[in-house]
This record gives structure tokens, C-alpha cells and sequence, in this order.
């Protein structure tokens, strides 16, 4: 059984990508710049915003963080947001940009994504970006779904008619996924079949995967009886588990029960440590990218 690991692969292409940024300096040219908006002070956005930031230093990027504040008591209004969406949009300093998600409540996420120039979206989830992706054009790739291709790749793990199944329909994982692999090409061409709360039957469903994913936010639901012998196992889901003997209070909890399936499985990502890692690194490569259009490159 081999663990795939996300955080080891992860640094390998961060290390690519702040060679391939040495030579840009050496020829001249600035570095890329990611900005970050922030809105309130939810504690795994915080999180997740710090590694962006920690991983723009590692490539060598310039990075920026709008914070916004908003409260129960003071909420931030929405045009305030879009304001601070149409100056990034407009700065020609900044390559790319995301705005960390979830929103507070109030805020309408759709209109704020649509908000974002799709050239700058390096978050990929844009409607252009999407529908791009879907018809094959070149275009920015949601993180996570093309942190798990490039993971597949770099482990030699072929998609190429293998039954992939995805169980999870979100707009950030489950369907850009599905999306990705079935495109002709070498790292799609899976017969992809899609799982969600109304799927029937779902551990018959699972067993015919070659390839499962689990992207469903449910700590420990795919068990063992779920999974074929020599499978493929991709673990996306990440829930804060209350843990009273870490000092942060609680622990990561992934969607695979990793001890009872990991024996069984042809290769599984952990959690932490699989898919979370490859997320960042693929909003850095195509900050790399947004750098590269904005320069003619
Ligand atoms: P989401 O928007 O909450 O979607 C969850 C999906 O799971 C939905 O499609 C839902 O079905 C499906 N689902 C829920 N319960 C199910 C059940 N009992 N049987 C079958 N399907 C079920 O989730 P998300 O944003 O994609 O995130 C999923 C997990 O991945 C979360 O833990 C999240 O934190 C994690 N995540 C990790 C990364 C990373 O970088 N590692 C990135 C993104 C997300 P319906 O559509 O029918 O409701």
C-alpha cells in the first residue's frame, strides 16, 4: 500500500516553481503577486489564508491580505466587498486573487465569485473559468480538483478508463473533478461517476471504483465494506473534530475511516498531509500563470 503523500509532492513543486520565479527575477521581471481578502475572523479561513501567504513566501511571490472586518453586530456590506473585488480587478500589480470562502451569511458567494475578473481568478471558481474548463479551453483550474490530478500524475496513477467515483457534487470539488477526468486526454479519459444524499445503493456504487473520492465534509463515513481490494483512495474531506488533548482543541478529521481502508487500498491519501497541501500549491501555479498572461509570457 503506498500513502500518497500531498505535503512531500507539494513541496517538490513549490520548489519548481520558485526556480522557474528566480530566473523571471534574474530576467527582469517583478515578482508574481497573489492578494488574499479576508472577510471576519472564521478560524479555519484564517488558517488556510496564513499557509496561502506562507506558501506565496515559499515561491518567491509577492503576496497581499485585505482584511475585512464583519460582525454579527456590524456586518460588512456587500458593496464594500465588491469595491475591494473591483480594485484588485483593476490593479495591474496584482497577477491573481481569491476571496476566501465561506462568507458571512448575509453575503451572496455567487455574486461576489462573478465579481472577480476571470483573467484574476485564480481560485478558478468563475462561471468563465468553469465553462471553460468544461469544453476544454485553456483556463484556470479549480485548486483542489487539479491539486488531486497533478497528485494522480505525479504518483503515475493513469485515469485512462478507470471507473472513478466521486462522492461529493460540490462547485469546488465533486463536479470540477468529475469535469477534469473525463476530458479526453492523458489525465482524464476516466468513466466518472458522480455521488451525492440521493444516490442509492452508494457502498454498491463505491465498490465498482477503481479510483473513490471522498469529498462529502463527514469524518470517517467510507468504511472499509465501501472500498474494492487494490483501490485508489483520495481523501478530500477536512472536519475540525473536537480533540481536548491537542493544544488547538481539535484535530483533522478526513472522510475515510484511514485505518480500516488504508490496509486494503492500492494507494490512499492521509489527512492531514494528502489533498489539503496540493490545494495551495495549485492556486500558486496558477498564480504563476496569471503572472505569465499579465506578461505576455
Ligand atoms: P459540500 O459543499 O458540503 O458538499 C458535500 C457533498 O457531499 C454534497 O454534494 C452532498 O450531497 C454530499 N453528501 C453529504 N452527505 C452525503 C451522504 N451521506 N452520502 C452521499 N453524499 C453526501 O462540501 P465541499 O465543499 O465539497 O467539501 C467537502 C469536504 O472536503 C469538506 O470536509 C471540506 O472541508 C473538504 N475540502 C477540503 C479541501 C482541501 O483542500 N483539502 C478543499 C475543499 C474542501 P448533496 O449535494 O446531495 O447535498
Amino acid at each position: 500500500m503506498t500513502i500518497i503523500d500531498g505535503k512531500q509532492t507539494a513541496a517538490t513543486i513549490k520548489a519548481e516553481i520558485a526556480a522557474e520565479v528566480a530566473l523571471l527575477r534574474e530576467k527582469g521581471f517583478r515578482a508574481p503577486h497573489l492578494a488574499a481578502v479576508l472577510v471576519g475572523h472564521d478560524g479555519g479561513s484564517e488558517t488556510y489564508v496564513a499557509n496561502k501567504i506562507k506558501a506565496c513566501a515559499e515561491c518567491g511571490f509577492t503576496s497581499t491580505l485585505v482584511r475585512l472586518e464583519s460582525t454579527d453586530e456590524n456586518p460588512l456590506a456587500t458593496e464594500r466587498l465588491l469595491e475591494e473585488v473591483d480594485k484588485l480587478n483593476c490593479d495591474p500589480e496584482v497577477d491573481g486573487f481569491i476571496v476566501q470562502l465561506p462568507l458571512p451569511r448575509h453575503i451572496d458567494e455567487q455574486l461576489v465569485i462573478e465579481a472577480i475578473d476571470p483573467a484574476k481568478d485564480v481560485d478558478g471558481f468563475h462561471p468563465v473559468n468553469v465553462g471553460k474548463q468544461s469544453v476544454g479551453l485553456p483556463c484556470f483550474h479549480s485548486a483542489t480538483p487539479a491539486g488531486i490530478v497533478e497528485l494522480l500524475k505525479r504518483y503515475g496513477i493513469s485515469t485512462r478508463g478507470k471507473n472513478v467515483v466521486i462522492v461529493g457534487r460540490s462547485n469546488i470539488v465533486g463536479k470540477p473533478l468529475a469535469s477534469m477526468l473525463m476530458q479526453k486526454g492523458e489525465q482524464g479519459d476516466a468513466t466518472v461517476t458522480v455521488c451525492h444524499s440521493a444516490t442509492d445503493n452508494l457502498a454498491t456504487v463505491t465498490r465498482r471504483a477503481d479510483i473513490l473520492v471522498a469529498a462529502l465534509g463527514r469524518p470517517g463515513f467510507i468504511t472499509e465494506d465501501m472500498v474494492a481490494d487494490g483501490a485508489v483512495v483520495i481523501d478530500v474531506g477536512t472536519t475540525r473534530v473536537p480533540d481536548a488533548s491537542r493544544k488547538s482543541g481539535f484535530r483533522l478529521s478526513g472522510d475515510v475511516d484511514y485505518a480500516n481502508v488504508a490496509p486494503k487500498c492500492a494507494a490512499i491519501t492521509p489527512v492531514p498531509g494528502g489533498v489539503g497541501p496540493m490545494t495551495i500549491v495549485s492556486l500558486m501555479s496558477n498564480t504563476l500563470e496569471a503572472f505569465k498572461r499579465n506578461h505576455g509570457l
